[in-house]
């Protein structure tokens, strides 16, 4: 890491808990993004929307087991401090979080949060708790970290909304600010399970996008209907070998309900996995 930027690295929540106190004392507004780690410039585009809102900028990284399946990937999931330390050193970050597990969830944890509803479809119906374990770990980050604001990719829009909703129910005094979709030059969402993939897998991925793009322009070209669109996207993505899709949805972007005549600003998500790796995306027409 740089000598440029050398930031406290805490990991044990009570400590952040009266740091953050004490900046709020002082007047500091706190810039929070939340992350998993094995950083890339998507999660670095938060980091930047932080720096540039808030006083004092908060990153935390934490592999929280309770938002994965049994049979998903949190094993192996990437976990690479030195790395992400590295990246970090590049944006002003006041603050790295890096608590350990039983931190979090001490011996007989029994608190989960659950926002019902807007869990309920897209990536909820395939990833059953998957959200519950977001909120609960988000809200027990926001009650650690104490953030004005905290910054969300819509790579994740089905969490984004999820997070803005447990926010608003729970009259919690922080403003969730999004970021748009960061992309690779060619298109594909960029996400620390990119790394999983092969040569010929990353290609595929691409499809991915193609997909998207390709409803989007018909949208443009005066296609509205939603059963028409999303079978524009399915068939780019089958034509392309890619069977094992998830879900490819048109819903609306603010209550994630399902719509039948399309509209500008609708929300476009797709799921599927290429082998083992499970990919998601979604575009706003
Ligand atoms: P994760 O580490 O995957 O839990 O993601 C942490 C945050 O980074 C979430 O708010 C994600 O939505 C956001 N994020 C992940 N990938 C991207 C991307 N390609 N562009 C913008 N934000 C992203």
């Amino acid at each position: 890491m740089s000598d440029l930027n050398r930031p406290l690295i805490i990991t044990n929540s009570s400590e952040l808990q009266s740091y953050s106190e004490s900046l709020k004392i002082n007047g500091k507004k706190i810039a929070f993004v939340p992350t998993m780690g094995a950083l890339h410039k998507g999660h670095l585009s938060l980091v930047s929307k932080a720096n540039e809102i808030g006083d004092v900028t908060v990153v935390s990284i934490f592999v929280n087991p309770t938002q994965f399946g049994e049979n998903e990937d949190f094993e192996r999931y990437t976990r690479d401090p030195e790395g992400d330390f590295d990246k970090l050193s590049g944006y002003k970050v006041d603050v790295i979080f890096t608590p350990e597990h039983n931190d979090i969830y001490p011996d007989g944890f029994k608190t989960y949060v659950e926002v019902t509803g807007l869990q309920d479809c897209m990536c909820g119906l395939h990833r059953p708790g998957h959200f519950r374990g977001v909120t609960t770990v988000v809200l027990k980050l926001f009650n650690i970290v104490k953030p004005d604001y905290a910054v969300f990719g819509q790579k994740d829009f089905q969490q984004l909304k999820i997070v803005e909703k447990m926010v608003k129910d729970l009259k919690l005094e922080i403003e969730i600010v999004p970021m748009p979709i960061i992309r690779e030059e060619d298109g594909l969402a960029l996400s620390s399970r990119n790394k999983y993939l092969t040569k010929s897998q990353r290609a595929k991925a691409l499809i991915l996008s193609k997909a998207l793009f390709s409803i989007q322009q018909n949208f443009e070209q005066g296609c509205k209907d939603v059963s028409e669109l999303i079978n524009i996207g399915k068939k780019i993505l089958t034509d392309n070998n890619i069977e094992s899709i998830e879900y490819i949805d048109i819903r609306d972007s603010g209550d994630l309900s399902l719509i039948q005549n399309a509209e500008s600003g609708n929300l476009v998500a797709l799921a599927v996995r290429i082998g083992e790796t499970r990919l998601i995306d979604n575009i706003m027409l």
